[in-house]
């Protein structure tokens, strides 16, 4: 069958013929609907991220996959259900106490796989085959969009995380700041702005399509070259939550100091080593005396699925719209991959969803 990798050595994703899957007993064949592309699968074909299955000369991409049963094999799905796929899978040695659990996602990298991102395929193929447990079916009418259920479902896990981490005291959040306008931020955009006050931080000029969105979706765009994150709250406002998708490590930092009291930081970027000076005692002392939260954040599990699934079908149809800057067919994938101010979030199409 055909799908989409890339090869040991390369750092271009090319069209690959592979073998067909074959499901194992409880395991459902499912046929490929659309895959989309976030900054992680760059970060892996350029090889700062994951690897590559042992023994294997190439990975299959993709993890944020919605596709349609094939044949159910034993599994209590049926014939043309329409599902997502988890992106976590035991390691090599088998099960370990996360997977027994139900809480992969709350596995160090060494204790899991990622399919498409580190040592299993992901799901950018003709079919892909999976366990029950690790997929979760969504309405027919959220088919086009399914791939989307991936992403909101990592924002849906990092504010359970951070709201549980305020949930000792009467903590109701009225404004948050999202870093980073990439296709993670902009979503976390709209799952939070019918709720409080939202700022959104990017570097780019207008005109530009994640400003407009960030506006459409009566947000505030934030420059960090004129506000960098620690004068946020001179400028605009002390914030209750921030929510980092940018992967720029000085956010880490930064982001203690846009916070107002009791507040809390979700870091979910992952970003390379950089050794940078940080006054220690002012962050150190900031997080104790002002009773502030960082929490860090990776993956997902099926309920934040499910909740995402809920989620998708709430968000405005529109800015949806305006994420999803193209949606391509697998034979000419390559604008998929393309980065520029132009693209915000892209798709690979293997079957056009029902
Ligand atoms: P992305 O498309 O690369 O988005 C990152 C955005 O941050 C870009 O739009 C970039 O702006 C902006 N940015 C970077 N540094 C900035 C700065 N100093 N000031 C202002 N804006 C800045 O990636 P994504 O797919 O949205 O994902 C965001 C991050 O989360 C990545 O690091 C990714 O690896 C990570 N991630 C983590 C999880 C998890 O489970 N924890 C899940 C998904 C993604 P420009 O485009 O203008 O350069
Ligand atoms: C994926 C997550 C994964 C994380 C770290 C993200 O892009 O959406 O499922 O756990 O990268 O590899
Ligand atoms: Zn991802």
């Amino acid at each position: 069958m055909n799908a989409i990798g890339v090869k040991r050595g390369e750092t271009r994703p090319q069209l690959l013929d592979v073998p067909d899957p074959e499901p194992a007993p409880n395991e459902a064949l499912v046929r490929t609907l659309r895959v989309g592309v976030d900054g992680t699968d760059h970060e892996v074909i350029s090889g700062s991220h994951g690897g590559f299955p042992e023994d294997e000369e190439y990975l299959v991409l993709g993890h944020e996959a919605v596709g349609v049963v094939e044949e159910p094999n034993g599994t209590s799905f049926e014939h043309g259900d329409i599902v997502v796929p988890t992106v976590r899978r035991p390691p090599a040695g088998g099960e370990n106490g996360y997977f027994a659990r139900e809480e992969a996602d709350m596995a160090p990298p060494e204790a899991t796989l990622e399919r498409g991102i580190d040592g299993a395929h992901g799901f950018m193929s003709e079919y892909f085959t999976s366990e029950e447990r690790f997929l979760v079916e969504i309405p027919p009418e959220l088919a086009h969009r399914g791939f989307l259920v991936e992403p909101v479902s990592i924002s849906e896990k990092a504010l359970e995380l951070a709201y549980t981490s305020r949930s000792s005291f009467e903590w109701e959040p009225d404004s948050a700041l999202v870093l980073g306008n990439g296709s993670l931020g902009l979503l976390t955009v709209a799952m939070l702005t019918g709720e409080m006050e939202v700022y959104c931080l990017g570097r780019r000029d207008r005109p530009d399509p994640t400003i407009d969105l960030i506006e459409q979706l009566d947000a505030t765009y934030v420059d960090s070259r004129q506000t960098p994150v620690e004068t946020v709250p001179e400028v605009h406002e002390p914030v209750d939550l921030v929510y980092e998708g940018t992967g720029y490590a000085k956010h880490a930092i930064q982001s203690v100091h846009a916070l107002a009291p009791n507040g809390v930081a979700a870091l979910l970027g992952i970003p390379d080593s950089w050794e940078f000076e940080i006054d220690g005692g002012r962050f150190h002392k900031e997080c104790v005396m002002y009773n502030k939260a960082i929490v860090g954040s990776v993956n997902s599990g099926p309920r934040h699925f499910r909740d995402a699934t809920d989620r998708l079908g709430t968000l405005p149809e529109s800015a949806l719209d305006a994420l999803v800057t193209n949606v391509v067919d697998y034979r000419a994938f390559e604008p998929a991959f393309e980065d520029g101010d132009e693209v915000i979030k892209t798709a690979v199409e293997f079957e056009s969803p029902p």
